[in-house]
């Protein structure tokens, strides 16, 4: 099983996991052009993927989908709620999923998992190969049991870190944004993230990768040092996802 992302942040998201032939693209944010730009880099013919999903409907998630899923015929899993409210839903085919129940791409078993985030009905995921879980967790305001649950153990987790609390505050932002980041249905901050990390078990972690960094309202060392300060007996390959390019294939062993 191994995973890449074709970048991350508030100007567009993308994320692939792979298990065998099956390839999966969470989410995506960028125009045609781009996503195609990005997903050659990575290697990845667009013919090649076998299904879309997306989170939630916010632009930087969904604004390519509909393009990319009718250029080529690719179908696209995502709850009722996110249809109806993506800009764009004119998909060459629909698969409704229900936040917490799993369902298979074979060979990945996928784990939704429902957040709290101020979009019509959100959710994250887990991805499994039947042997490794891969955690994705950004765009969420608040941590709650249900993520910790879904999260705990896993062999890699991409976690959003995304704002500075003090950076926010004194930040350039106008006062109603940095009231809907901070707020409990806004973003993860660093000091959130570090909960997260805190609360699960991490002794399975073999990859952590800070993802939605903040290009205003954070600074990549802080997020490096909440990153670093998980716990694990274990070596952790440790990154931040950027805007520009995501980052390259990482494999799970
Ligand atoms: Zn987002
Ligand atoms: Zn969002």
């Amino acid at each position: 099983m191994r995973f890449a992302s074709l970048g991350s942040g508030s100007k567009g998201n993308a994320t692939l996991i792979e298990v065998d032939e099956t390839c999966v693209l969470l989410d995506c944010g960028f125009t045609l052009a781009e996503t195609e730009r990005r997903l050659s880099l990575l290697e990845c013919p667009p013919e090649s993927i076998s299904a879309i999903l997306v989170t939630h409907e916010h632009g930087d998630h969904s604004a390519g989908v509909g393009r990319l899923s009718r250029k080529y015929r690719l179908p696209v899993w995502l709850t009722v709620g996110t249809y109806h409210a993506c800009k764009d839903n004119d998909f060459a085919a629909t698969h409704f999923i229900d936040t917490l129940t799993a369902f298979e791409i074979p060979p990945l078993h996928v784990q939704p998992f429902p957040v709290p985030h101020d979009a019509r009905e959100p959710c994250q995921f887990v991805f499994s190969n039947g042997t490794h879980r891969l955690g994705v967790l950004t765009d969420v305001g608040s941590i709650t049991p249900c993520i910790i649950e879904h999260l705990n153990g896993v062999d890699a987790l991409l976690l959003e870190c995304n704002y500075d609390d003090a950076q926010l505050k004194s930040g350039s932002y106008p006062y109603g944004l940095k009231k809907r980041v901070a707020g409990n249905y806004g973003h993860l901050d660093n000091q959130q993230s570090r909960h997260i990390l805190d609360r699960i078990d991490t002794q399975n972690l073999q990859h952590l990768v800070g993802m939605h960094v903040s290009e205003k309202n954070n600074q990549t060392d802080q997020v490096m040092k909440v990153l670093s300060s998980v716990n694990s007996a274990r070596s952790i390959d440790i990154r931040i996802a950027t805007q520009e390019s995501g980052f390259f294939w990482k494999k799970i062993l």
